[in-house]
């Protein structure tokens, strides 16, 4: 039988917003059609294999819940992550897991160290935090889409001259409020500041992460079956008209 093995870090503390939801999301939209789904996490001292896992999930958190997993994520995941993105694992981020895959989250006097496995830096500036419904332009290689989501964050994150965005914002802050970009897209490595149900108000992006990690795990991508997706376009649409309108 077809499975899609999931991977989820920190799912306890790396949950704000629930985005731990989305990994439910994920496993629906396999079940639905006959693919199995095996769920393992990853928490506080936990190692894991990289080759066991073909979608790594990783949520957004406060500064306090960052603060209490950074360091055991860079001594006790760092190296298997890197692995497992080099050998083409699917990984979505979300927000403070985003900022983690960075070299370092500045606060202040205080400075995080994170994964350093994407060519990024977060800092803490003056002024509010960037809070708000967001509407992107992204493009994974099927075409422009809108993602749309919630976004709910005081650090700044710029990019690399080398590091592509998840995409470009329409609506919205994105990774601060300046360059007009959205998150991080490398390999099959995506981070973003999109929250809680991201996955569930943009179906197509699950189904995108569904057929990396299956592809990355039995070497062709699948041709997934159509879902019913009206309530999932529905919440699609809401959100978009949350932020455009
Ligand atoms: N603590 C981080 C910030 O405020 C991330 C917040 C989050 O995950 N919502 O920038």
């Amino acid at each position: 039988m077809t499975e899609l093995r999931l991977l989820a870090l920190y799912p306890e503390q790396m949950n704000i917003y629930a985005d731990r939801g989305n990994i439910v999301f994920l496993r629906r939209r396999c079940e639905w059609r006959g693919i199995g789904f095996e769920y393992a996490a990853a928490g506080p001292g936990e190692r894991f294999e990289p080759g066991s896992h073909d979608l790594i999930y990783l949520g957004g958190g406060q500064d306090r819940d960052q603060r209490a997993v950074a360091a055991d994520m860079v001594e006790t995941k760092r190296e298997a992550l890197g692995t497992a993105l080099a050998d083409g694992a699917a990984v979505l981020a979300v927000c403070g897991g985003y900022q983690l895959l960075g070299h370092s989250y500045q606060l202040g006097e205080e400075r995080l160290e994170g994964l350093g496995l994407v060519d990024l830096e977060t800092v803490r500036k003056p002024g509010p935090r960037l809070i708000g419904n967001v509407a992107i332009e992204a493009d994974l290689g099927s075409g422009k889409r809108t993602v749309a989501g919630f976004e709910n964050h005081g650090g700044r994150t710029y990019l690399g001259s080398g590091e592509q965005p998840f995409g470009r914002v329409i609506k919205g802050f994105g990774n601060n409020g300046e360059d007009g970009l959205e998150g991080v897209k490398e390999g099959n490595l995506i981070g973003t500041y999109l929250h809680g149900p991201l996955l569930p108000k943009n179906a197509w992006l699950a189904d995108h992460l569904i057929a990396t990690a299956l592809e990355r795990r039995y070497g062709t991508r699948p041709d997934l079956e159509p879902l019913n997706d009206s309530l999932e376009l529905a919440a699609h649409e809401s959100a978009r008209a949350a932020a455009l309108d």
